[in-house]
């Protein structure tokens, strides 16, 4: 049987597809041969999967092989982080199985700076190339916030006087008495009530509010990773610009998104809170496909507020703002049906 599947998402969404390389940790089997661009040609679209003799075959908007550097990655993306600046709102998540590469590709590793992520990389650019727009008249105004959305609960990562560590000791919304209600304005600004808001002028400022929300980022314990994330990951930055010469204003704003795992419940060998954890992500996730697959045909309903994560978004999907989908995928053959889920997942097929 061949799936020959063609994904050409129409208008302002993209997805492209990064498989990371093999881990001495991954298991060994032979199941699966998953191929996709070779070494020479270190970027292409397609991305074929052989289970049990059948061959599954996907098209992206990219594919970025093993050899794909955090840098090759960023090059790819650099314009879309521009927009914002030009005062678009721009979406960029990471999908895939706890293990599959999100965080790596997102946030990247800390301990080099060549592996720093996009995130990192992102505010980098936009804060040099707002530095370089001063001379032509433009000042900007920058403000982060940061907060995982778990169990459909808003939890704020940069609020001080809450305790991290692990979800025992949280309470309902992370602090007692805060709602996190989320609003949207006519303007298309959206507000959500308690949250932490940072004004940021450098990329000092902001590499520290990553670390503090790194840190506190809920963790949780299953059978497949000690440290696998159960929730979702979501950086805001609304950038103000305004120029004194001309009088002309932007808004923009950079939502980067680092999802919850995508593994299904059998894998994870998951019961009671772990159980209801998985079946709060797995519905946000099936949430986003919604709304993206919505979007993406054009149609009249676009059913934002089935989730947290998609009705937070939903100013920053809709209309003419700009969306990309990362689907991480690990070429560990014990994750063939994950990888599978995956690709089906983003050419929406199942
Ligand atoms: P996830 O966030 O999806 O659970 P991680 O980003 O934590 O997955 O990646 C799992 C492991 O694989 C980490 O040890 C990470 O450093 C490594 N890894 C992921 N992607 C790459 C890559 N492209 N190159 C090298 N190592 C990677
Ligand atoms: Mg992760």
């Amino acid at each position: 049987k061949l799936h020959n599947t063609i994904l050409e998402l129409k208008g302002n969404i993209r997805v492209f597809c990064r498989v990371r390389p093999l881990l001495p940790d991954d298991g060994i089997g032979t199941d699966m041969v998953v191929s996709y661009p070779t070494s020479t040609e270190a970027l292409g679209r397609g991305i074929e999967l052989v289970q049990s003799g059948q061959k599954y075959s996907f098209t992206f908007d990219k594919v970025f092989n093993h050899e794909a550097s955090q840098q090759d990655v960023f090059t790819e993306i650099s314009q879309l982080v521009q927009s914002a600046l030009d005062g678009y709102k721009v979406c960029i998540f990471a999908y895939g199985q706890t293990g599959s590469g999100k965080t790596y590709t997102m946030m990247g590793r800390p301990d080099a700076s060549e592996l720093k992520g996009l995130i990192p990389r992102s505010l980098e650019q936009i804060f040099q190339i707002s530095q370089s727009l001063k001379d032509q008249g433009w000042k900007y105004n920058m403000q982060a916030s940061v907060l995982e959305i778990y169990n459909e609960t808003i939890r704020d990562l940069l609020s001080s006087n809450r305790s991290y560590g692990t979800d025992q000791t949280r309470t309902e919304n992370g602090v007692p008495g805060r709602q996190y209600t989320i609003k949207h304005d006519a303007n298309g600004n959206t507000h959500v009530s308690d949250l932490t808001i940072v004004d940021v002028t450098s990329v000092y400022e902001i590499s520290s509010l990553l670390q503090q929300a790194a840190h506190s980022r809920s963790v949780g314990r299953t059978q497949m990773n000690e440290q696998s994330s159960r929730s979702h990951f979501v950086f805001t930055l609304r950038i103000c610009g305004i120029n004194e010469k001309t009088e002309q204003q932007v808004q923009g704003v950079l939502n980067l998104i680092d999802l919850a795992g995508s593994e299904r419940l059998s894998r994870s060998g998951a019961t009671g809170d772990r159980l209801k954890e998985t079946q709060a992500i797995n519905k946000s996730l099936s949430s986003l496909s919604d709304v993206i697959f919505a979007l993406a045909k054009k149609e009249e309903h676009v059913p934002f507020r089935n989730s947290k994560l998609t009705y937070l978004l939903q100013p920053c999907l809709g209309g003419d703002s700009k969306t990309l989908m990362f689907v991480n995928m690990s070429p560990d053959p014990s994750s063939t049906n994950e990888s599978l889920c995956s690709l089906r997942f983003a050419a929406r097929v199942n």
